[in-house]
């Protein structure tokens, strides 16, 4: 049987592909350490627990408008005044299956055949999926390791052509962890309107900010700026509720319509216990978040240090998000491997450590590892990789 053309240029996900390996081994005996994941390892925080619980027992097991609650909307338009300075109307939110779906959908509604989005690299494994499912080109820019991983003026303004719609910024970013301050925010959106681009930011990893480094939105830039920009946000990886599936869109009312009415026909509304969870994580006390982001800048600062230690690996310390991406050319080399991919497939079958290849992110000389473990299993891992190193030297 054939498949749509559609799904068969679909690339596997690299990050879900090393998961799956490092399950076999574990299932097999291995005493596997996993460093792919893209979640936090804490558990959600009891009071957005008791909020689910109580929205179940109150009977809130229905269907809900497709955009979402209402309240859950107005805890969103609350949160973005409080943290961006930005006011939006109900009619400018869309409450989504995860950040993911909003991404989805927008895609979707932004783009006809053709129609080209630059990506800067590296970058998030499911844009350009995304973007090719819906029937868009991505083009790539490279964020140099130079340059902090992060994409110049000169070099969008290189990449458009009179076919680009829109451009994704992902700040801080999956899988550098690097951020764009105000000021290259603000030259890379007059770039973006005197083209007439559509800004697509992704700002899930909004709360996750180490060190003396502020998040700021692209859409804070101006009100000309916030026009032409969606923002892309959730509660995932701030409450640490990757399984709830609630993020949301905000940005042009035409656009949130197109996404809305999408929306009512593909997923009908985000899980309606899910919507009310994520109306206690914004209303409800935000202790736990910091105590969180505290907790991930501690192992920042632990496991930094080590791993630049090792050798032919080299690192620019991260700034945000819970990922360090080393480029690691250099201990492919002296440790006899082709490539980075190859040295990450055998230290996974002889140590026993899940690293997640940079090839899926566009990065193919770096590896990204994340902390969102134990520091124990973090040490244990350097370890581990310190000795593979040193064993085929
Ligand atoms: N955007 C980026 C950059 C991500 O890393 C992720 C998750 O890994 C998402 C969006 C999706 O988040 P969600 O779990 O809310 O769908």
């Amino acid at each position: 049987m054939n498949l749509s053309k559609r799904v068969s240029t679909l690339t596997p996900s690299s990050t879900l592909a090393i998961t799956a390996k490092a399950k076999e081994l574990k299932a097999a005996g291995h005493d596997v350490i996993g460093l792919g994941a893209g979640e936090p390892d804490f558990n959600t925080p009891d009071h957005i627990l008791d909020a689910a619980e109580k929205a179940m027992k109150e009977g809130h097991t229905k269907y809900t408008p497709s955009g979402g609650l209402i309240s859950l909307k107005e805890a969103i338009i609350e949160k973005f005044k409080k943290d961006q300075h930005l006011e939006y109307k109900p009619s400018e939110i869309i409450v989504s299956t995860g950040a993911k779906h909003a991404l989805y959908t927008l895609f979707q509604a932004i783009l006809d055949d053709g129609d080209e989005v630059i990506i800067p690299s590296p970058y998030w494994v499911s844009y350009p999926e995304q973007v090719k499912l819906a029937g868009g080109a991505p083009v790539f820019v490279e964020g140099r390791e130079e340059n902090q991983f992060k994409i110049t003026p000169d070099q969008l303004q290189q990449a458009i052509t009179n076919k680009t719609k829109a451009v994704i910024i992902n700040s801080p970013s999956n899988p550098t962890g690097m951020i764009y301050t105000r000021d290259e925010l603000k030259e890379l959106a007059e770039v973006c309107l005197s083209h007439d681009l559509i800004i697509v930011s992704d700002e899930i990893y909004e709360k996750l900010v180490y060190g003396e480094n502020e998040h700021v939105s692209i859409a804070q830039i101006s009100p000309e700026v916030k026009e032409k920009t969606i923002i892309i946000n959730g509660v995932s990886k701030s409450h640490s509720m990757t399984g709830w599936r609630i993020g949301y869109a905000a940005g042009n009312e035409r656009i949130i319509q197109a996404m809305t009415n999408l929306a009512s026909h593909s997923t009908s509304n985000p899980t309606s216990i899910a919507q009310y969870a994520a109306i206690a994580a914004y209303e409800g006390p935000q202790e736990p978040v910091e105590i969180m982001r505290r907790a991930f800048e501690d192992r920042l600062n632990i496991i930094y240090e080590k791993l630049v230690q090792i050798p032919g690996f080299s690192c620019i310390k991260p700034q945000g998000a819970f990922y360090l991406f080393p480029n690691a050319k250099e201990a492919a080399e002296i440790t006899g491997f082709r490539n980075v991919d190859e040295f990450v497939e055998a230290l996974l079958e002889e140590e026993k450590v899940a690293l997640v290849p940079g090839s899926g992110f566009g990065a193919p000389d770096n590896v990204r590892l994340s902390y969102a473990t134990s520091l124990e299993l973090l040490n244990k891992a350097i370890e581990r990789i310190d000795r593979f190193v040193n064993n085929h030297k």
